[in-house]
């Protein structure tokens, strides 16, 4: 019989699993808090379990973690981690600290297969989606650190890193039905953060499903013809589309939508395409962030100058629009969005 990953379990198949074993619903509780609340990472270390059930589950379950293959900390702070899986796969996790906060970006996918042409992770192409289990434990392993290191727990999450969380919907889910969990981590849902490019039948998913975190929307182009050309999946999850997705979202779960905009240089950065932007934000209440592009090997694409970056966002504000200008943290270190390309990828 083939030895399951007991990170992908819920309590609920936790408690089924235990049952089959005969044993008592309190054992599963136990075993449950073991993970979970003093997240050991192997069975010989739950000490008021029988030495029995302790076999028993070693014969039948693993632990499929993440583990640290190589950290980097950036001048500024930020500290990225790459991620060896149990396969040999590769990816990538950063920990930002700030004054008030100490973020995590993880990772949802091996690789990515969306090809944004200014995206250095779609130059790996796609791989293979995360488990819930390897998805919750980059938090867990940088939560770690973070107390360690900088004497405070991880406060916020972000689902930015390697991969498109809406194309593995079940288990980041998952993750972040374990990670709200008050029985395990109990962080808020505002405090969690999902980062799409678009997949539209999943935002009316999650708008089914009563989504309680905030959604960002990788937007970098208000009109068909341009994001089809620096972002492909627009062919097939066009504008208009995206835009009455965001409305029903909106509808369901009454939360603003983060609109994250890449400005390129001569691509996307005229006042009309920040006119067209501010016609796109009407239909739902929108934050949008103007992001700094992080250059890298894989596209020629160059950041907008600065004159430029400052008449887009103030053309915006005069609008009354809500806008923040992300200029980019760990760029020494290939950290920044759309960098983490793990050049360390096992073959
Ligand atoms: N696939 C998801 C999440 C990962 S990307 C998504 O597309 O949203 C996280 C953010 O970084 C996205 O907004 C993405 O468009 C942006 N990004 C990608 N490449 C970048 C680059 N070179 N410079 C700055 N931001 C980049």
């Amino acid at each position: 019989m083939q030895k399951k990953d007991i990170l992908s379990l819920s309590f609920d198949e936790l408690c089924k699993s235990l049952d089959e074993f005969g044993e008592k619903k309190f054992r599963a509780t136990q075993v449950y808090q073991w993970i979970w609340q003093k997240r050991v990472r192997s069975f010989e270390e739950m000490s008021n379990i029988s030495q029995g059930l302790r076999e028993k589950l070693s014969e039948n379950f693993f632990f499929q973690t993440v583990k640290i293959a190589k950290p980097q900390r950036s001048s500024d702070g930020s500290c990225k981690f790459a991620f060896a899986l149990n396969d040999g796969n590769v990816v990538e996790g950063v920990l930002i600290p700030a004054k008030d906060r100490m973020t995590a970006c993880i990772s949802t996918q091996v690789g990515c297969g969306m090809q944004c042409t200014f995206c250095a992770t779609a130059s790996l192409g796609f791989t293979r989606n995360l488990t819930v289990g390897e998805i919750t434990d980059q938090f867990f392993v940088m939560d770690k650190i973070a107390r360690e290191q900088e004497g405070k727990a991880i406060s916020n999450i972000v689902y930015m890193g390697m991969g498109e969380p809406l194309m593995n919907y079940s288990a980041v889910m998952d993750s972040i039905a374990c990670l709200t969990n008050p029985q395990t981590v109990g962080l808020a849902p505002s405090r969690i953060t999902l980062s799409t490019s678009g997949i539209i039948k999943n935002i009316i998913k999650l708008a089914d499903d009563k989504f309680a975190c905030n959604l960002a929307v990788s937007l970098h182009a208000p009109k068909d013809m341009l994001r089809s050309q620096i972002m492909p999946i627009n062919k097939t999850n066009p504008i208009a589309k995206l835009s009455d997705a965001l409305a029903y979202y909106h509808e369901k779960t009454g939360g603003r939508i983060t609109i994250e905009y890449l400005l390129l240089k001569g691509v996307n950065d005229s006042i009309q395409n920040a006119r067209d932007l501010a016609e796109f934000t009407k239909r739902f209440p929108v934050k949008i962030n103007v992001i700094e592009y992080n250059p890298h090997d894989a596209s020629s694409y160059k950041k907008s100058d600065r004159q430029t970056l400052d008449e887009f966002v103030g053309f915006l504000k005069k609008l009354n629009l809500i806008v923040n200008v992300r200029y980019s943290k760990g760029k020494d270190i290939a950290a920044a969005c759309g960098q983490l390309a793990a050049k360390n990828k096992k073959k």
